[in-house]
């Protein structure tokens, strides 16, 4: 399989035509290898208009929701960014060609472990991934320029927006186990801002201030 011209066609046919058009976001999705995020076996449909699964119950995003969500972190290439949910990795992989710096959290350890195995092989720098409950947010490195959550929560945990710089942008699934909406959030000076942006379905964020187990 030509993977370069698929990853081109999933750009052409699904991210344009759906109105993603920042030109950064879509030369990213152009260029981050996709199918090395998932194993062996599901490579050629890596670049399909949909969700995948990575093992542990969790799955990569589908590519329209991976450039909507970062679309919406609206990132010039200097920012300190948040992912919550690493997953595969792919994601972090997209914020590292677009900020200056990434840090993700994964609550299962094996999938932590792979995503950063794929990073570096890839040979980003500006990724630190850790394993942790990411509902707590990443105090030391706080404050973020954005937080992307790619997990579904019953609500913004405040952990995460008082991590937010002001300006900053969030990004997070809320609704309930089964069904969200994509809720982009703004820190201004006399409070948050939130923009609803398309109904989602997403695994839950579980932690202290998400779902439990
Ligand atoms: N961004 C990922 C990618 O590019 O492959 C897709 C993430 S998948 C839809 C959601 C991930 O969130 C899962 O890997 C899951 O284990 C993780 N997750 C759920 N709750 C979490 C939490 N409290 N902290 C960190 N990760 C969490």
């Amino acid at each position: 399989m030509n993977f370069d011209a698929a990853r081109n066609r999933m750009v052409d046919e699904q991210l344009i035509p759906r109105g993603i058009n920042e030109p950064r976001v879509l030369s990213a999705m152009r260029k981050v290898p996709r199918h090395l995020f998932v194993e062996e076996a599901l490579q050629d449909r890596a670049y399909g208009d949909y969700a995948l699964p990575i093992g542990e119950k969790q799955t990569i995003s589908q590519p329209y929701m991976v450039a909507l969500m970062t679309e919406a972190l609206e990132l010039s290439g200097s920012e300190i960014v948040l992912e919550i949910g690493t997953g595969s990795g792919y994601q972090a992989a997209i914020l590292a060609e677009l900020s200056r710096q990434v840090y993700s959290i994964e609550r299962i350890a094996s999938l932590a472990l792979r995503a950063r195995k794929v990073i570096e092989v890839l040979g980003y720098k500006n990724v630190d991934i850790k394993i942790y409950d990411g509902t707590l947010g990443w105090e030391e490195k706080a404050p973020f320029d954005g937080i992307i959550v790619t997990a579904s929560a019953p609500d913004i945990p405040k952990s995460l927006t008082d991590q937010l710089k002001l300006g900053g942008r969030l990004v997070i699934p809320v609704g309930t186990r089964h069904f969200q909406t994509l809720i982009k959030v703004v820190k201004k000076k006399d409070g948050l801002v939130k923009m609803p942006l398309t109904e989602c379905v997403f695994v839950p964020l579980i932690g202290a201030y998400g779902w439990g187990e």
